[in-house]
């Protein structure tokens, strides 16, 4: 049988298109090749720009995770008080990490498919000095998306601490801005909204921000200091570890992409679509887990209906014999339904292919829909826009 093409639909890597797979097969060059030199000082300036942030840009090689670490090492010394706003795995993920650091942890849990809000961060802080609140914009393990304009409006009425945001599955697809939201540190990696490969991690930090990390002298971290990396992004053409240069370049296509497509509509069009593909699983009976208003409109958590019979793994398996890669749930919802990623440089086609391939998925496990109703109300959508 002919082996049908994978979509990758899982909440990232998201697909990445042709355009900027040319940029990670270009031949490699010095790093300090001067135009390579001009495309990396580029690339910070849009990063800068595009995200409204007067402070600094950093891109470095590493996993979101690295960034989530960046972060929180170049603002925080051991003994400070933080508050972790968890909205799942990924806002749990901070526990650790900052336990690690040697910092004093207060978590604030949401129930599973809701949000920490401003009121429970404006009430929390107003019991205890904290020095560092974290929030990750999009958890991963929900479909969440935490309202970050309001926190930030919250903590920074009620204390003078600094706000880590993680933008992981959010940064590119939802809209952020450094000053204007008051975020001090916003951190992200390539893999999800902007579409290029995994590798890079990137990082703003507001100007609060920087005279933290001026305060604290030499931190014991050495590859996540912002101190060894600024002269970098200052001037590409000084060496403190090596860039990932082919993803700089592909990180350089992304931004091309974003700004021809224009932020603004780039935020609206992940709405509108993150919107359609949630009404087009709910009318086959799924049941989006991000209570609304906070269903992120990057990627989705879909429950099984009740009494479909469905079985995960054979599910995902099934789907993705159907060409569409898919991810299993966390946490609450493990086993419960799978989740779809709906970001990035994703077209229509993608879309349709990966509804269709949903229902069909639906019929070989036996739970029978009728053929086209997900399809019909994606498509309608898509068609009225
Ligand atoms: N934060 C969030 C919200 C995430 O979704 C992820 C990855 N799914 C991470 C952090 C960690 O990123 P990485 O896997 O690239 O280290």
């Amino acid at each position: 049988m002919l082996k049908t093409k994978k979509l990758v639909m899982i909440p990232g890597p998201t697909p990445v298109v042709r355009s900027i797979q040319d940029q990670m097969g270009r031949e490699t060059v010095a790093f300090g090749d001067p135009d390579f030199v001009a495309d990396f000082a580029e690339v910070i300036g849009d990063l800068k720009t595009l995200w409204k942030c007067g402070g600094e840009a950093f891109v470095v090689a590493g996993s979101g995770t690295l960034a989530m670490e960046m972060a929180v090492a170049n603002v925080a010394k051991r003994g400070e008080n933080v508050l972790v706003c968890s909205n799942g795995f990924f806002g749990d993920r901070f526990i650790d990490l900052c336990e690690r650091k040697g910092l004093n942890v207060d978590v604030l849990k949401a129930r599973w498919g809701e949000s920490i809000t401003p009121e429970n961060v404006a009430a929390q802080l107003a019991r205890k000095d904290y020095q560092l609140v974290t929030v990750t914009h999009v958890e991963t393990s929900t479909g969440v998306a935490a309202p970050v304009a309001e926190i930030a409006g919250a903590v920074h009425e009620t204390s003078s601490a600094l706000l880590i945001v993680d933008g992981v599955a959010a940064t590119g697809g939802v809209e952020e801005t450094i000053d204007p939201m008051g975020i001090d540190i916003l951190l992200t990696c390539s893999q999800k909204a902007f579409g290029v490969a995994p590798g890079l991690a990137m990082l703003w930090a507001g100007q609060r921000a920087m005279e933290k990390r001026a305060t604290l002298g030499r931190i014991p971290e050495s590859y996540v200091d912002f101190d060894k990396w600024l002269p970098i992004m200052h001037n590409p053409a000084k060496y403190w570890g090596t860039p990932p240069i082919n993803l700089i370049w592909a990180l350089k296509e992304s931004l091309r992409i974003m700004k021809e497509e224009g932020l603004e509509e780039r935020y609206a069009r992940h709405a509108r679509q993150g919107a359609l593909v949630d009404a087009a699983m709910e009318a086959i009976g799924f049941t989006v887990a991000a209570r609304k208003p906070y269903r992120a409109p990057t990627l989705s958590v879909y429950l099984y209906p009740e009494g479909s019979g469905i079985d995960d793994v054979q599910f995902r398996t099934v789907l993705a014999d159907e060409g569409v890669q898919s991810a299993g749930c966390l946490g609450d919802f493990q086993g419960k339904g799978f989740r779809m990623g709906h970001m990035g440089n994703i077209d229509r086609h993608t879309l349709v292919s990966a509804v269709g391939a949903v229902e069909r998925a639906c019929f070989k496990c036996g739970y029978r829909i009728e053929f086209g109703k997900a399809l019909g109300v994606l498509q309608e959508g898509l068609a009225r826009e």
